[in-house]
C-alpha cells in the first residue's frame, strides 16, 4: 500500500498548525508544557508523517520527530511543521537525551497506548540521575481532537464514500446466485485500488446466507445461493480517511420474513440518521435504533453498538453505544449500523457514514438502499 496521498491530495500546512494549536491549548489547561505522542495515526495527525515508527515531542513553541534511519528521507518529505532528527540508537535513549538535557520537568504522554514496556524505557532514559519529568497521561485528549473534523477533513471522507458506494454499484451486476462470496470481496478491493483508493479500510465482508448472521464474518469460499439474504461491509481508504457502508440484499422475491427484518433494519437506521445533530448524547443515537427495533419485537437480535466514528481510522470515537453520554461534535463523522442476526436464518444490516452538522446529517456513502431484492 502506498504511504503517499493520491498526487491531486496536498495536505495543507495550515491544516497540521491548527491541530497542533488545539492540542497546546489542552495542554496549557493541564499545566503540561510537552506531550510525548507515539501512536502513528496521531503522529499523522499532527505533522503529516505516515511512518508506522516514530517519536513525536509537541513542546510550547516547536515540534521534534524522532525516526530511526528507515524513515528519515520520508520524515523530511512529509512532515510538515515538525524538527525531524534521525536517531541510529533506541528512540526512547535519544528522546530521553533530549528531555534530560532540556531539563523538562512534566510531560504527557499517550497512556492508552504506550506500553508499559515502552513507557518504563522513555521514564528511564528521561531520569538519569535527578528523578526526572512528571509524566501524566493525556487519556483520551487526541481521540477527542480527531472527532471534529473541519470541512477539508469532511471532504476526504465524502470523496472516500462517495467512491465505497461508486464501486459497491459497478460491482451489483455480478452479484448472482453461484458465485463465490470471496470472488465479490476481491472485485470489491480490486476496483477500489482501481478508482485510486489506497485500498480496503478494513477486510471486506461478504456474509451469505446463515453466515450472515454472523456480525464479523469474513469473506468464504461459499457460493451465494437463491432466497437467502447477503451482506455486504465495505469500506476504501482514500488520502488516508475511511468510509464505511454496508449494505444487504436478498437473492430472490424476497419472502415475508426477509421484508420483516429488511424493513425494519431499514426504518430504525433511517430513523436514526435522521435523529444525528450536534450535542446528541451518542447513547442516544443508539437509543434510537434500539427502539426502533424493539416496537417490531427484534431488539434481540440486535448484538452490537449502533456505530462508531469513522475519520483516519475506520473505527475510531465516539462509539454509538448503550449509555454512552458523549455529545457529538459539531463535525464528528459517525456511522449508523442498526443489524439484526437471526441464528441458522440470516442477517440484515444496513449501514451509512455520516456528517454530523447543525444543518442536518449528510449520508456521505451514498449507494442506493433500493431495490434490495435481486429477483
Ligand atoms: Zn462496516
Ligand atoms: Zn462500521
Amino acid at each position: 500500500m502506498s504511504s503517499e496521498p493520491p498526487n491531486d491530495v496536498v495536505f495543507p500546512d495550515a491544516l497540521f498548525d491548527q491541530r497542533r494549536a488545539r492540542l497546546r491549548e489542552r495542554l496549557e489547561q493541564a499545566r503540561l508544557p510537552y506531550v510525548l505522542v507515539t501512536k502513528p495515526v496521531d503522529i499523522f495527525y499532527l505533522c503529516g508523517f505516515k511512518g508506522s515508527t516514530g517519536v513525536l515531542l509537541l513542546g510550547p513553541r516547536r515540534a521534534r520527530l524522532w525516526v530511526d534511519p528507515r524513515y528519515t528521507l520520508q520524515a523530511r518529505e512529509q512532515s510538515r511543521g515538525a524538527d525531524v532528527i534521525e536517531s541510529r540508537e533506541a528512540l526512547s535513549k535519544a528522546v530521553g537525551a533530549w528531555l534530560r538535557r532540556a531539563r523538562v520537568a512534566a510531560l504527557g504522554y499517550q497512556g492508552a497506548h504506550l506500553t508499559c514496556a515502552d513507557f518504563s524505557r522513555f521514564r528511564q532514559e528521561a531520569k538519569g540521575k535527578s528523578s526526572g519529568p512528571r509524566w501524566k497521561s493525556i487519556g483520551a485528549t487526541m481521540d477527542e481532537l480527531r472527532m471534529v473534523k473541519d470541512q477539508w477533513e469532511a471532504e476526504r471522507i465524502r470523496r472516500a464514500g462517495a467512491l465505497t458506494a461508486a464501486v459497491f454499484r459497478e460491482v451489483l451486476p455480478m452479484v448472482k446466485p453461484g458465485v463465490p462470496e470471496c470472488d465479490l470481496a476481491a472485485e470489491l478491493e480490486y476496483r477500489m485500488k482501481r478508482s485510486g483508493a489506497e485500498g480496503p479500510a478494513f477486510e471486506t465482508i461478504v456474509a451469505s446466507g446463515p453466515r450472515s448472521a454472523w456480525p464479523h464474518a469474513r469473506a468464504s469460499g461459499r457460493c451465494l445461493q437463491g432466497g437467502e439474504l447477503v451482506i455486504f461491509d465495505v469500506g476504501a481508504i482514500l488520502a488516508n480517511y475511511a468510509a464505511d457502508m454496508t449494505r444487504t440484499l436478498y437473492l430472490g422475491t424476497a419472502t415475508g420474513r426477509a421484508r420483516r427484518l429488511y424493513e425494519s433494519v431499514a426504518a430504525a437506521q433511517q430513523e436514526t440518521v435522521q435523529g444525528l445533530r450536534p450535542g446528541l448524547q451518542a447513547g442516544q443515537a443508539d437509543a434510537i435504533a434500539r427502539e426502533a427495533l424493539t416496537r417490531k419485537g427484534l431488539a434481540d437480535f440486535f448484538t452490537h453498538s449502533t456505530g462508531h466514528g469513522v475519520g483516519l481510522e475506520v473505527h475510531e470515537r465516539p462509539r454509538l453505544g448503550r449509555g454512552d453520554q458523549t455529545p457529538l461534535p459539531a463535525g464528528s463523522v459517525v456511522t449508523v449500523e442498526p443489524g439484526v442476526y437471526v441464528e441458522g436464518y440470516g442477517g440484515v444490516r444496513i449501514e451509512d457514514t455520516v456528517l454530523v452538522v447543525e444543518s442536518g446529517p449528510e449520508v456521505l456513502t451514498p449507494a442506493a438502499k433500493e431495490p434490495w431484492f435481486i429477483s
